[in-house]
């Protein structure tokens, strides 16, 4: 990115390494998925589900065919929210332990609406041209650099259906770049992903901020983006 508030990487191999070990020491648990916070799931999901359904009860609303789950943990997303909305849902995932409990997680109720496993990076993943509705990437795009972030907001363009769209959930920081050493993450501010999205061809035609979170955890936000062209009207909210 060209302005002074970026996300520098300086050793880029190392900054995906440390995070596969990190996520490696990690349970297949919601606790693990979500850094102890567990007890957050259910408010975390309420808010998405009003999301969702507010965007079906809009003008032009996506397909409910197929949805992807980006970092897709062990399925939590996948579980209580995308198949309650979709038909179909792929997961991708770096951690094979986690797809793998993925598997059991969702359980044979669920196995119908599941389609493919995919067991890859975001860093390294395109998914198929024109297959989703909605691709959901959460709690998972400050493990990227910047530019790897624009690479894959470009791809999942491709990978829309017509009125499909891309919904990211994440934590976003007050000003400045925060870096998780720990983790190997970075926790980015509203203007930057915003140059992210712009630098990427998409328009952010919905940002909504989670509520009720608990106090002294990071502003949570959810942004619903489409390709530029395709844009009919813009709202950007600050509930
Ligand atoms: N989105 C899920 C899981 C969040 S935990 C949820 O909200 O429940 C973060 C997940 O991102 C972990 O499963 C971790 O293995 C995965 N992850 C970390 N870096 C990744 C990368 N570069 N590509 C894909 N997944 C990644």
């Amino acid at each position: 990115m060209d302005s002074n508030n970026t996300t520098s990487v300086e050793n880029e191999e190392k900054f995906y390494t440390d995070a596969i070990h990190y996520w490696s020491s990690i349970p297949a648990t919601i606790d693990g998925m979500l850094g102890g916070f567990g007890f957050i799931s259910q408010t975390d999901i309420r808010d998405s589900k009003l999301l969702l359904k507010q965007l079906f009860n809009s003008k032009a609303p996506p397909g409910k065919d197929h949805a992807l789950d980006c970092g897709a943990g062990i399925g939590r997303i996948t579980k209580y929210l995308l198949t309650d909305f979709f038909h179909k849902v792929d997961l991708v995932e770096q951690n094979p332990n986690f797809l793998n409990q993925a598997k059991q997680y969702l359980g044979p109720k669920l196995q119908d609406k599941i389609g493919n496993y995919y067991s890859s990076g975001l860093q390294c993943f395109e998914p198929e041209e024109s297959k989703y509705d909605v691709i959901w990437s959460q709690w998972v795009l400050g493990h990227l650099t910047d530019s790897d972030l624009v690479e894959f907001l470009k791809s999942c363009q491709n990978g829309l259906k017509p009125n499909g769209v891309i919904i990211i959930k994440e934590n976003v920081s007050s000003s400045d770049v925060d870096k998780d050493e720990q983790d190997s993450s970075v926790t980015r501010p509203l203007d930057l992903y915003h140059r992210i999205f712009t630098k990427a061809g998409l328009d952010c035609y919905r940002q909504v901020k989670q509520r009720n979170f608990p106090k002294g955890l990071y502003t949570v936000y959810m942004f619903i983006l489409k390709p530029q062209t395709a844009l009919s009207e813009v709202t950007i909210e600050n509930v």
